[in-house]
């Protein structure tokens, strides 16, 4: 069997029976540095087999989790309509109740996946919030001519849900007009250096003081991971978070997310183990949601 009809690891339930839906949205047309993500889902599918199915820590088997592999969503020729098609995949996985776990691609498909959550106002008028680990704020008004880049996803973001519901995390990179824009916008993120004061259980737990009630969406750019724990990404950026660190994220919050994405990991620049990592944080954050 190729790579790319690869199932990732037990995620072989039928999609009406899934609680947990993952797809893979290869697409990297806006990358700035180095290419190469839309080769990420086969990659980490290929790595989640390295894993044992029971989770000792969480005391949970994922062969008795409901998960599904809807495989990847055919390439798009250009970012919009990237987009749209994440876009009404997870509105039609919220329809149905299930849980959407993108497998990036770039990290400009992120607000497809957010608009998709938040298009549906539900049972409830929860606002949407979205945590984003990321080594660089994302927040250019454009990049290279083009709103859609991966390096104004947040900025996009936070025109969609409202700038006080984006919450940047590990950030160590931005222009000097990002920065003083996010000083304008009053767009609340916490660096490296405050990660690194706080720890990240303590941080945690004052983004949610801050947030209060809301659906909680989980975005992580491969490349907040420092790159000597994570080489595989497009923009690598040192001083970064160690992989505890987003394990002890997914601790803090799994029970309270609505959705989760993997973004910009780049197998070309990997040896296996960033895909390993990603690979792991899917299938923590599914054990730990069903304990
Ligand atoms: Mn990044
Ligand atoms: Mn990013």
């Amino acid at each position: 069997m190729a790579d790319d009809e690869l199932l990732f690891a037990d995620a072989d339930a039928a999609l009406d029976d899934a609680d947990y839906v993952i797809f893979g949205a290869p697409f990297d047309q806006t990358v700035s540095h180095r290419s190469g993500t839309s080769g990420a889902p086969a990659s980490i599918r290929k790595e989640s087999y390295n894993f044992e199915t029971y989770l000792y820590e969480y005391d949970i088997d994922l062969t008795t989790i409901a998960i599904h592999d809807a495989g990847d969503l055919p390439e798009q020729p250009n970012v919009r309509s990237a987009l749209e098609k994440v876009f009404q995949f997870t509105k039609q996985l919220k329809i149905k109740n299930k849980f959407p776990v993108m497998l990036g691609g770039e990290h400009s498909l992120t607000l497809g996946a957010v608009k998709g959550i938040s298009a549906l106002s539900q049972d409830d008028d929860l606002p949407t919030a979205v945590l984003v680990l990321d080594a660089h704020l994302d927040y250019r008004r454009e990049y290279e001519s083009e709103r859609f880049s991966h390096a104004c996803i947040t900025r996009r973001l936070a025109e969609v849900v409202g700038t006080k519901n984006v919450v940047p995390i590990g950030i160590r990179s931005m222009s000097g007009e990002e920065h003083r824009d996010a000083l304008t916008d009053d767009l609340k993120y916490y660096d490296m250096a405050t990660v690194n004061e706080m720890g990240m259980k303590t941080l945690l737990e004052d983004v949610m003081d801050e947030l209060g009630e809301a659906r909680l969406y989980l975005s992580v750019d491969m490349d907040v991971l420092d790159p000597a724990y994570a080489p595989g990404v497009g923009n690598p950026e040192p001083y970064g978070l160690k992989p505890q660190d987003i394990k002890t994220c997914i601790e803090v919050i799994a029970s309270k997310l609505v959705g989760f994405d993997i973004m910009e990991l780049s197998p070309p620049y990997d040896n296996g183990n960033t895909a390993a990592l990603a690979g792991r944080f899917v299938r923590s954050l599914i054990a730990l949601r069903s304990r």
